[in-house]
């Protein structure tokens, strides 16, 4: 069975592929792909013709035992994404994990990746973070995965799209506090932004925006223990019994949770 290549490419800027990622796309005999002609353009300006195989969330599956077939048939398989590395908010899984079982072959061709640009250059703690990709989309379930890390000592990084951008960063404030903060924009391209500031900052300055363009990397300081809240612990859970319908005790329970406080005291207080 041939080998499996998981190639990185640019996250905008051309020049980020590297010269690995070139002589494996010049080397494979089938490239598979999120986007046909993204990847057809990518590889018009280098200059590489290779036959494509559509690959993406939404025929993963199948694409994957095509992809199997061709690597038994010993055929060099590349696989990339629009942009980035495969995998990371990608597709790319799927197509790994049935390789291994296989007993196939991979390597791992690095390069660039959002995550890792972002948060190398946001000025916050790069020691340990925790990568969380996209919230949903939908605001309950968002503000309970925010919930979930609120106490995480690690540094937070999220992906976002630009019409999701303010409302994420209204729950970031109101479910982590008003904590420091980036938003990195539209990174290694033309329009290339970096707001480094307080959450609460962050959204006055995008606020001021008529429109807000362009891929955005939110990084949040992880839990200190020592940050501004919008409201008091008591008003909060308030909020979570009137807007949630959470009894006092649940409602308690989270607001300790996330304010690191004890559940105990705060139901006190709100009985
Ligand atoms: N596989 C990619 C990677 O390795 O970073 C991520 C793909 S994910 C579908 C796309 C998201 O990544 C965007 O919505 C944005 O949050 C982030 N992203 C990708 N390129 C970016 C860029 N140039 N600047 C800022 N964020 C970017």
């Amino acid at each position: 069975m041939e080998t499996l290549y998981v190639v990185a490419t640019p996250i905008g800027n051309l020049e980020d592929i590297t010269l690995r990622a070139l002589n494996v796309l010049k080397e494979v005999d089938l490239i598979a792909c999120e986007d046909t002609r993204h990847t057809g353009k990518l590889l018009k300006h280098f200059e590489i013709q290779k036959p494509l195989l559509s690959y993406h969330q939404h025929n993963e599956k199948f694409q994957t035992n095509k992809i199997l077939e061709k690597l038994k048939d010993g055929k060099k398989v590349a696989l990339v994404s629009d942009a980035g590395t495969p995998g990371i908010s990608d597709p790319g899984q799927v197509i790994v994990e049935a390789v291994i079982e296989a007993g196939g072959n991979i390597e791992s061709v690095p390069g660039a990746s959002a995550v890792i640009t972002a948060i190398s250059a946001s000025g916050l703690c790069t020691d340990s973070f925790l990568f969380k990709g996209f919230l949903s989309s939908k605001p309950s379930a968002r503000k309970k995965e925010l919930q979930a890390v609120a106490q995480t000592k690690e540094t937070l990084v999220f992906y976002e799209a630009p019409h999701r951008l303010l409302k994420t960063l209204d729950d970031m404030f109101e479910v982590l506090g008003n904590r420091s903060a980036c938003a990195a924009r539209e990174l290694t391209k033309l329009h290339e932004e970096w707001a480094r500031d307080s959450i609460s900052e962050l959204i006055t300055h995008f606020k001021a925006r008529p429109a807000i363009k362009g891929e955005f990397v939110l990084i949040i300081q992880g839990f200190t223990g020592e940050q501004e809240w919008p409201d008091s612990p008591a008003e909060a859970a308030l909020k979570l019994i009137n807007e949630q319908g959470l009894s006092k005790k649940e409602a308690a329970k989270q607001v300790a949770h996330e304010r690191g406080l004890s559940s105990r005291s705060l139901y006190q207080e709100l009985i």
